[in-house]
């Protein structure tokens, strides 16, 4: 995409699109290849929104995922219908977790493609085989209700009892939908740590604990464990940025036109055709629509409504740091390779007690001394982020994101929080490692370390996700009324739909509320 705005073909659209996030930009390519005249505005200079790669670090050739860099829930019918050349890998492993048991490092290595292998690490680290047990039985129950709920994304939004019908489970129902996740998590299984495992999917970007009565955690874990109607993760093949760079071929070749470097400042509509008003540059234009799709968050359709914002407003609780590592560190426990514990998603102090004890902590307004963080090494299962020649010396990428760490710290204690959440979550990794982190890390063309630091107040500065939230609003149990809101993705004004993460059934990197959109934009 060209950076530089350029006047729109038409003075008015069938469909104007708030925002070029991945969202927006599927909604624009199904309203493109339905015949409408799309036009897409995009605040930044480039299209893709929180799923984008970029060479983060100056003079070095490594295009990294920067946002977002795991995919689940992007149903396949998206990719299809869309003709999408783009492609996802398996993990080798599903995940790894250092402790320390007797005095002895050791840890619990989750090998999905071997349950044997998997099976011995429980026993070892538990003491016998109850863990292991209760483990298997309670993913084959998430997996159930995944294979039920996942494919009702895509369709007209359920009721509640439709879907508790569905997924025809009272057991699960219970857990999943009706009582805080701790409950079943505390009844299930005896492990600290192996709780601790299980939960941190409730906690991704949401800040909560295990009994908010909200069930909050719940909505979170579910959009965790239903992805592809299995729950599994996948690495997006030469990065989140190449999914985004084939929906705008797609989006482009069905005739919308995309518009970047085009910030939308307002929007008025009587309910049957809207006027939206964007700047570029220093211009100030407007253009007309019969439809609006808001790819942006629901706080940010407030504001260009000039309606009040909703309180309280809504708030992440995470810290991305992204790495570029010249070798991969050694590991305290040597019963695991690196390869096979950093291929999965590698858990740093998120015990159950950890979790909580970070969760009161950032409660009380202190930046956790231990904060829980989960990493990721992308270049493992697809090195092609990496140029040949770095792929060649053995430089890996490293993600890690932290939780329990809530917008409001960074803006009551602003550089000072950023430094002690970095502290708070490298500490813990470096105790799990047999050298120091800072000794594998890559350098820039400056000679700086290879290290990137995101917090929520730099997500709402960058992307415009207020409260840095990093799914545009607390999630929302995929039901509801189907009279009033059919796919989801309604407002108070019948012209004006939401197509990105804050719809129902929104959140993640899904294309999902940019299909469901697009089908209640063509009366589907
Ligand atoms: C650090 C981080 C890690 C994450 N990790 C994962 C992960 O691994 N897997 C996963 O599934 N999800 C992950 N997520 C969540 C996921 O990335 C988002 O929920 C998803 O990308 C949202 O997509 P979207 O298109 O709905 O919105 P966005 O990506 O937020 O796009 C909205 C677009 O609207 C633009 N915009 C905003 N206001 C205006 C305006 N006034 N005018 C014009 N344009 C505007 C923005 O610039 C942006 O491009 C992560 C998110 C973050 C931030």
């Amino acid at each position: 995409m060209q950076p530089a705005p350029e006047v729109p073909a038409r003075s008015s659209y069938d469909a104007v699109i708030v925002g070029g996030g991945h969202n927006g930009l599927v909604a624009a390519a199904y309203l493109a290849r339905a015949g409408r005249s799309v036009l897409v505005l995009e605040r930044l200079d480039h299209t893709g929104g929180a799923a984008v790669s970029a060479p983060a670090f100056p003079g070095v050739p490594a295009r990294l995922s920067r946002y977002s860099y795991l995919v689940s829930l992007l149903p396949q019918k998206i990719v299809d219908d869309l003709g999408l050349r783009f492609t996802v890998r398996r993990r080798r492993i599903s995940s790894y977790t250092p402790t320390v048991r007797g005095g002895r490092p050791t840890g619990l290595l989750v090998d999905a493609a071997d349950p044997a292998r998997t099976a011995a690490r429980f026993r070892e680290l538990t003491g016998s085989e109850r863990e292991f047990t209760a483990w298997q039985e309670f993913y084959a129950m998430t997996s159930r209700v995944a294979e039920r709920v996942f494919p009702s994304l895509t369709e007209p939004l359920p009721t509640r009892e439709e879907l508790r019908r569905r997924v025809d489970d009272p057991v699960a129902w219970a857990a999943l939908f009706e009582q805080p996740l701790g409950e079943t998590l505390e009844q299930t299984f005896a492990d600290d740590l192996v709780r601790g495992v299980v939960l941190t999917d409730a906690l991704i970007g949401t800040f909560t604990n295990a009994h908010d009565p909200s069930l909050r955690q719940n909505r979170c874990f579910l959009y965790h464990v239903i992805g592809g109607g299995t729950g599994e993760w996948h690495v997006p093949v030469g990065g989140m940025g190449a999914f985004t760079d084939a929906l705008v071929d797609a989006a482009a070749a069905a005739g919308a036109e995309l518009r970047t470097g085009c910030e939308v400042t307002a929007l008025a509509t009587d309910g049957t055709t809207a006027e939206v008003t964007y700047r570029a540059g220093d211009t100030e234009r407007r253009v007309g629509a019969r439809q609006v799709l808001c790819g942006a968050a629901p706080a940010t359709l407030d504001r260009l409504l000039g309606r009040p914002a909703e309180q309280p407003g809504p708030e992440g609780a995470q810290l991305k740091v992204n790495m570029l590592l010249r070798r991969l560190p050694r590991l305290r426990d040597t019963a695991v390779d690196p390869r096979d514990a950093f291929a999965g998603t590698f858990h740093i102090a998120e015990s159950y007690t950890e979790l909580e004890t970070a969760y009161r902590l950032a409660e009380a307004g202190r930046v956790p001394s231990a904060a829980p963080s989960e990493i990721y090494c992308h270049s493992l299962t697809d090195p092609s982020v990496l140029s040949p020649e770095l792929a060649a010396q053995g430089y890996q990428t490293l993600t890690l994101f932290g939780l329990q760490l809530p917008a409001r710290l960074f803006t009551q204690h602003g550089e000072a929080a950023r430094e002690a959440a970095l502290k708070a979550v490298l500490e813990p990794l470096d105790a799990c490692l047999a050298e120091p982190l800072a000794d594998c890390l890559a350098v820039d063309e400056r000679g700086r370390p290879c290290l990137e630091v995101k917090t929520p107040a730099d997500l709402e500065r960058d992307l415009g996700l207020p409260g840095g939230n990093i799914f545009h609003r607390d999630l929302a149990f995929p039901y509801g009324d189907p009279a009033e809101n059919r796919w989801g993705v309604a407002t108070e004004q019948p012209n004006i739909l939401l197509c990105g993460a804050g719809a129902v059934r929104g959140g993640g990197v899904s294309g999902i509320p940019g299909h469901n959109a697009a089908m209640a934009a063509l009366g589907r």
